[in-house]
């Protein structure tokens, strides 16, 4: 054997070679889920309430005109239709 230190046999093994899980931070507890979904149910009420106040708009998505490559805010291009 070298002298370097085996980094693969510092990971602790069950005896026949195979890594042990941590099973600490894996599991969905509880008050993880409660938390998950208390913050899920409050961040979509203040997106309908900022809608319903006008305070947010859904973003428009922005098309281009294929043949001039303008930004077409209606549904035809105005340079190409005039
Ligand atoms: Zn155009």
């Amino acid at each position: 054997m070298s002298g370097r230190p085996n980094v693969l046999r510092s990971v602790p093994t069950n005896g026949r070679g195979i890594r042990q899980m941590s099973t600490a931070m894996n599991a969905l507890t509880p008050h993880l889920a409660l938390l998950s979904s208390i913050t899920i149910v409050v961040g979509a009420a203040m997106v309908r309430l900022g809608i319903g106040r006008g305070r947010l708009e859904a973003r428009q998505p922005r098309r281009r005109c294929p043949s001039c490559a303008r930004i077409v805010q209606g549904s035809v291009c105005q340079a190409c239709s005039a």
